[in-house]
């Protein structure tokens, strides 16, 4: 159908040729970008979620287009790079936690368990509350964060959760989260209100089968801390974090009436274009492909999020095969995001190509359409930590530049403000947009994020090829395009 449908295109586009600048291969390749978006969100893909035939197909057409475009395979003889992933499936899901014998919260009322949980789970623990603020820069004296090995840490916020966390605040609760504490409950105002009690529902989780276990983390209602530990009225501004254990341990349980468990041989779809000059430094270029897949019998295309970022890499690599850039260019379709960007981080896990290779990473997610379908939007996109890898920042400004396209940052929309970060935390991925550049980031490879940022679609079933703009998808293809060459000169 593919191979049909791209060949029809081509005597069109040679018919039009005089009149078109725009043609890549011989079509026009605005169309090129619109075939593998329908593509890719038809209705024969479902959704395209991790662990379904939608999936495998999917991959099985970008294998065929990268082949199409004349990227070779960027390692052995195949497109696929392996990505197996557990899935657990939860059912009817009941707990408490309980001091003295007597419970003070129960799950789905006034407690929450979102992370970790793979089966029950029977804790008898010590409990620790960890008060902190946006200021927070020191631990008490005489506190070693080893001392909550084993804990129940509380985490609760006395300011305002509004005002951004800084630096020296996140590091230090991130030393917390590396002690290994049993469980992390993070006490929000007012859970009761946003709890939708539903306990009994089956919950499925996905994580990479080389994933260590993780912590137990959750959330519990304010009101119940508060009970048991006082109201956080009394936060001493020296700027030191309150760490407070109770004298008895507190023990939370949960039962489950059904664990299902079940493989996923999941996969990244990667290619490459090999360098003119040199194959020592690369460029990589990410895009996933995966989306949410047909929840309770409605699917949720993802023409968006994220077929309009693979097509426009797509675009990018045909126009790098055709015309190599100085280093070698490649390209990995990863599998998983929506689940916790499970194949980028497996990617960065087992590269194929040493990470140390790549001077720049540049993903691209959700691009098709202005931000909150704004016109005066249209012709703009959000790039992340472009201020702070200024040999990025400025190959992305050549490609805007000639492609009459804008470079946003996410804090000159006040929307989107809380997606940046300061360079510190962009650079090791502490902070910014949760997308697949992060865990390229926290292995020390520069690495940015183009988007559109969020409109009302967004993880909606209304995610629908015809609401894309496809000349933007074009634009932004050479724009990714002449960033690449931009980079590869200034290697
Ligand atoms: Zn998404």
């Amino acid at each position: 159908m593919k191979l049909h449908r791209i060949a029809m295109m081509r005597r069109v586009c040679l018919a039009q040729m005089a009149a078109i600048s725009l043609c890549i291969g011989g079509i026009a390749a605005a169309d090129i970008l619109r075939t593998d978006v329908e593509t890719l969100s038809s209705t024969a893909f479902a959704g395209r979620s991790i662990g379904t035939p939608g999936s495998a197909q999917a991959a099985e057409y970008l294998a065929g287009r990268l082949e199409d475009v004349r990227a070779v395979p960027l390692a052995g003889n195949t497109y696929f790079l392996p990505v197996a992933i557990n899935e657990v499936v939860l059912s009817g899901a009941s707990g408490s936690l309980s001091a003295d014998g007597q419970p003070i919260a129960e799950l789905g009322r006034d407690l929450t368990v979102s992370q970790g949980l793979v089966g029950p789970v029977e804790i008898e623990a010590a409990v620790t509350l960890v008060r902190y603020t946006a200021t927070s820069t020191s631990f008490p004296e005489g506190f070693d964060p080893e001392d909550l090995n084993g804990h129940l840490v509380i985490a609760q916020r006395a300011d305002p959760p509004s005002t951004p966390l800084g630096d020296r605040a996140g590091a230090l609760l991130g030393t917390l989260a590396a002690s290994r504490p049993a469980a992390v409950l993070t006490a929000t105002p007012d859970l009761r209100d946003l709890l939708d009690v539903e306990t009994g529902a089956s919950v499925r989780k996905y994580r990479l089968a080389t994933a260590a276990d993780q912590a137990l983390g959750g959330r519990i209602d304010a009101g119940v801390i508060d009970d048991i530990f006082g109201a956080a009225d009394t936060v001493n501004d020296s700027g030191a974090i309150e760490i407070r254990t109770l004298e008895s341990t507190v023990r939370l349980e949960i039962s489950l009436d059904e664990v299902q468990s079940r493989a996923l041989d999941e996969v990244n779809v990667a290619g490459t274009v090999p360098g003119s000059e040199t194959q020592e430094t690369r460029i990589l270029l990410t895009a996933h492909y995966d989306h949410l897949g047909n929840i309770d019998g409605t699917i949720f295309p993802g023409a968006d999020d994220n077929a309009s970022g693979v097509a426009v890499l797509l675009g990018a690599i045909q126009r790098l095969a055709e015309n190599p850039a100085e280093v070698a260019v490649d390209v990995v379709l990863f599998t998983g995001e929506e689940h916790g960007l499970l194949g980028s981080t497996a990617f960065v896990e087992a590269p194929p190509i040493s990470l140390s290779s790549y001077s720049a990473v540049i993903n691209v997610d959700a691009v098709g359409r202005p931000f909150a379908d704004q016109a005066e939007f249209a012709d703009s996109i959000f790039a992340s930590a472009v201020e702070c890898f200024r040999a990025i920042g400025n190959a992305l400004e050549v490609g805007a530049h000639e492609t009459g396209l804008r470079i946003l940052r996410f804090d000159d929309v006040p929307a989107l403000a809380p997606l940046s970060a300061s360079c510190e935390a962009q650079r090791t991925g502490t902070g910014g947009a949760p997308a697949d550049q992060i865990p390229f980031l926290t292995a020390g490879v520069p690495a940015v994020l183009l988007t559109g940022g969020l409109h009302a679609d967004y993880h909606q079933p209304g995610d629908t090829s015809d609401k894309l703009d496809y000349d933007r998808l074009d634009r932004l293809s050479r724009l990714v395009e002449i960033a690449v060459r931009s980079l590869a000169v200034a290697r």
